[in-house]
């Protein structure tokens, strides 16, 4: 028992204590960073204060019991281990404190280093920095007091919120005062004075001094970290990602090393493979004599990491080594940050490194072909959403565009829009519903806001590691980073390229692959994985790694799942676009639109039709055009089954609006032309106008009260059913009715239905299977008794979201979800991804009702839900025989319904 107590209020582990799988507990970088130590690799000794200890401190604004102590014993070990003491005046340890939470939120909260230093403590870091040599003394001097300022403009900004550009105003005085632009030039001198400045500036925003005791300095920065979970941009950067809210971060307390000691030092990241294609070879960038908060901020331009090989062979060679090594430890992409003191590497950072959706689909096929993991493995790795980027389509080229620069292609995609330069600008422009790129200098985390408003993003600054890169990528937004070919004047809203001028409002597209920059709008071309899908790429013969690899994982995702995956598509096209990307039949065939253009005035006649023989004239009219498109279908779909849906939505909507009816009429009137057509339409208009159309005389309810429509419409399906299979192909059509909220409903239907499929289909060999959709609540909580009358369910997981919620679909979505969504009512619209809660659990009892009654019922879905990646995890759990979406997002069910049944039911070692 005791010892249980100690294990629950254990809030900090040392580097040798923790795993890479304690990911929760001690954030990504904390359990990475014990990954490293425990592997032998040179970390920097530190420890980590647990999410948990973040969590309470949360909760009551206190450390929580113990903490402190912890801390305590925890920096006497790392002092121990260093030989020196945090802040000795003599021979300083400095400490680093850093966020890292379960999730990367690249740069959204803070990090503070060089605690420890303080005005005596930076006297004796100049002399241990210099050693023994006298001749680096000026720089060993240098060095301590830029340290200095560093910690104090971090620490002022971090922990006192003194506004940061008032540190920048005064290091900007101190340049012009020297008459130079870049830091370097600064000289000891100048950076003691720059302290002094900085001290000044902080007293005046925090009515104290600067504080000198090295323990408090931690203190107050680990508080910091901790409360920069819930700083606005890192809210909003979890949100946009769909990060939960309540995970906090750990903060990690690791032994400064330095890359600025000179020109043996420097800091770099670097990848084990292009996380931007997935090609296999290391990528990275360095920066001599820097800090690592400078290659990330992008502020200074890097080099290859190439040429380290050149600069200190060593070392790079020692990288190489460990890149490999975590790559197989790790069996995955990794990315590093690693400093170079002095010739001596030390790694602080590692993690499964963040990719483009190319580069997860290549990385995973040649993981697959070294060996390193399995196709179940593969398949776990990609998802949905990245194979839906993938379909996006590219610029076409082919024609007079020319690029006025080139960049980084750090995000993929092909991105137009107008151009603007802030945030602000950004997000007014996106909400009047233009496309934007946002294009800056460089960018930092204030800039997320119009980073998610844009389309694509521009800097004319940083590598593929800067922050617009990381973010955009995380995001899959075109992202062209590093143009340094353009001259950007944010002040002045405009860019200047080769000579010509570009302001805001102007027309530029941006390549995220190539990384080329062009006037105008270019147009765009398919994606070649869309051409796989169509059938015009060969998989076996193209020289394309991706299209290899989207094969091979889609062909293991179709060998694997078990849901079945059909389409929603109601006209020829659309299916044959379907079952070329691998519909396995239509699980959702609307009729309605089958009444509009040139037949809504036949709909007009049976809407105003005075007795039964008009009615069925009309009716009589429709049927052969109803037949012929149910046969183009059934063709197209050839041996594979078709829902066609019996119509739904209320007649009124086939007539013209009231208003607009009324004032026609009233102006006919007045002129004395003859309106009797007019007037009866009016009328009929009139008397079918309902408040709440949504739950009016629609769907079945319509069936059941307009004479003859639902039975012409079974009798064209099957007509046109036995036509096909005459002609030698093989129609399977399945009648769904909708609306059904009680089983006496659907039995009213079907006996007509059976009635007419019983004359028409006579000895065919046709079959017709009758079922309904469950859309209303009712439905799904009387499933048992309606499966009596059903040969198949499909879930309606449209209306039943909007009627189990009571929200209008039609009106909530723009009119105040995005206040439920701030107030994380919902992560996302039940409309988008269904709310397994309530409106899922109706879909589970339906199904385990309706299969109680009816073994053999076939269960699907038919909502937009069917294409999402969550919910159809959940339509698997729930054990569903088929999902069916839109033709486009065929290929992202089929993937992510393999990804299911690899994920719930176990790998296998196909
Ligand atoms: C549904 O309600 O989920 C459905 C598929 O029908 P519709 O969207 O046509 O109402
Ligand atoms: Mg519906």
């Amino acid at each position: 028992m005791a010892k249980q107590e100690t294990v629950e209020h254990k809030y900090v582990y040392a580097f040798a204590e923790g795993n890479k799988d304690l990911k929760e507990l001690l954030g990504g970088k904390g359990a990475n960073l014990a990954e490293m130590t425990n592997l032998g690799l040179p970390v920097p000794p530190g420890f980590t204060i647990t999410t948990e200890a973040c969590k309470a401190y949360l909760v009551t604004g206190e450390e929580p019991d113990g903490l402190a102590d912890q801390i305590a014993a925890h920096l006497a070990s790392l002092e121990q281990a260093m030989g020196k003491r945090l802040g000795d005046p003599e021979d300083p340890l400095l400490v680093s404190v850093r966020s890292g939470a379960k999730f990367s939120m690249p740069g959204m909260m803070e990090t503070v280093l060089n605690v420890g230093l303080n005005d005596r403590s930076v006297q004796g870091l100049a002399r241990q920095a210099s050693g023994a040599d006298a001749q680096t003394s000026g720089g060993a001097d240098r060095f301590a007091w830029d340290s200095y300022r560093r910690l104090i403009q971090m620490f002022g900004k971090t922990v006192c919120e003194v506004p940061g550009e008032e540190f920048e105003h005064a290091l900007d005085d101190a340049k012009r005062a020297k008459g130079t632009h870049d830091d370097l030039d600064l000289d000891a001198d100048d950076l003691r004075g720059l302290v002094d400045a900085y001290k000044k500036i902080f007293f005046k925003h925090t009515g104290r001094e600067f504080p000198q005791e090295p323990r408090e300095q931690l203190d107050l920065a680990i508080r910091a970290v901790f409360e920069s979970w819930n700083a606005e941009r890192a809210v909003l950067y979890r949100r946009q990602e769909r990060i939960p809210a309540d995970l906090g971060t750990a903060v990690n307390v690791v032994a400064m090393v330095f890359g600025n000691l000179g020109p043996d030092s420097g800091t770099g990241v670097a990848f084990t493979r292009d996380p931007a294609s997935g090609a296999q070879g290391i990528y990275g960038d360095y920066l001599a004599n820097a800090q690592g908060e400078d290659v990330v901020a992008g502020i200074r331009n890097t080099v290859p990491l190439q040429e380290l090989e050149r600069l200190d062979k060593k070392s790079y060679d020692e990288l190489l080594g460990i890149m490999a090594r975590l790559e197989g430890h790790y069996r995955d992409l990794c990315d590093i940050e690693f400093t170079i003191e002095r010739g001596k590497l030390w790694m602080l950072q590692t993690r499964v490194g963040k990719r483009t959706a190319a580069a997860a689909f290549v990385i995973a096929g040649q993981l697959v072909d070294e060996g390193l993991i399995d196709l179940d493995e593969a398949l776990h790795r990609v998802n949905g959403a990245q194979l839906a980027q993938l379909m996006f389509p590219r610029f076409r080229l082919d024609h007079e565009f020319q690029p006025v620069a080139k960049g980084i292609g750090a995000s993929p995609g092909a991105a137009s829009g107008k151009v603007v330069f802030t945030s602000a600008r950004a997000v007014e422009l996106a909400a009047e519903g233009e496309s934007v790129i946002l294009v800056r200098r460089e960018t930092n985390p204030d800039d997320l806001n119009g980073m998610i408003a844009a389309q694509g993003i521009l800097t004319s600054r940083g590598g593929k590691t800067s922050h617009a890169a990381v973010v955009a990528r995380g995001m899959g937004k075109t992202c062209v980073s590093g143009a340094d070919e353009i001259e950007v004047n944010v002040p002045q809203r405009r860019f200047v390229v080769g000579g010509q001028t570009v302001v805001e409002g102007d027309v530029v597209s941006i390549d995220g692959t190539t990384g080329k920059v062009y006037l105008g709008e270019v147009p765009v071309m398919p994606s070649e994985v869309v051409q796989y899908f169509e059938g015009s790429l060969d998989p076996e013969h193209v020289d394309n790694p991706l299209v290899r690899a989207v094969h091979r994982i889609m062909s293991h995702a179709d060998a694997r799942r078990r849901l079945a995956v059909r389409t929603n598509a109601d006209t020829g096209a659309d299916a044959a676009r379907a079952r070329r990307f691998g519909a396995e039949g239509i699980g959702l065939c609307r009729t309605e639109h089958m009444f509009l253009g040139d037949r809504r005035e036949l709909v007009e006649r049976l809407i105003l039709a005075r007795d039964n023989t008009e009615r069925e004239a009309a009716l009589a009219a429709l049927l052969p055009l109803q037949r012929a498109d149910f046969e183009e279908i059934f063709r197209e779909m050839d041996g594979m089954p078709v829902t066609v849906r019996l119509i739904d939505p209320p007649l009124h909507e086939f007539l013209p609006p009231l208003e607009q009816l009324a004032v026609n009429v009233a102006v006919a009137q007045e002129r004395g032309e003859d309106v009797a057509q007019e007037e009866a339409l009016l009328a009929a208009v009139r008397r079918m106008h309902e408040e709440n159309p949504m739950l009016g005389l629609r769907g079945v309810r319509l069936g059941l009260v307009i004479p003859g429509l639902f039975a012409m419409q079974v009798r064209a399906i099957a007509e046109a059913a036995v036509t096909v299979t005459r002609s030698g192909a093989v129609a399977r059509p399945e009648i769904m009715v909708p609306l059904v909220g009680a089983v006496q409903e659907l039995e009213t239907v079907r006996a007509e239905a059976e009635k007419i499929i019983a004359e028409v289909v006579g000895d065919s060999g046709v079959e017709v299977l009758i079922g309904t959709m469950i859309e209303v609540p009712r439905a799904a909580l009387t499933a048992g008794q309606i499966a009596e009358a059903a040969q198949f369910f499909s879930f309606g997981t449209n209306d039943l979201t909007q009627m189990g919620w009571g929200f209008s679909r039609d009106d909530v979505e723009g009119a105040f979800f995005w206040r439920y969504l701030e107030l994380g009512i919902f992560g996302i619209s039940p409309f988008e991804s269904i709310d397994r809660d309530g409106v899922g659990r109706l879909v589970r009892i339906a199904a385990e009702e309706g299969r109680a009654a009816r073994p053999e019922l076939k269960l699907g879905v038919c909502g937009e839900h069917g294409g999402d990646p969550e919910s159809v995890h959940f339509f698997h759990e729930v054990g569903l025989d088929y999902v069916s979406c839109s033709p486009f997002r065929v290929p992202v069910a089929r993937l992510e319904a393999g990804r299911a049944a690899v994920e719930t039911d176990g790998s296998d070692s196909r």
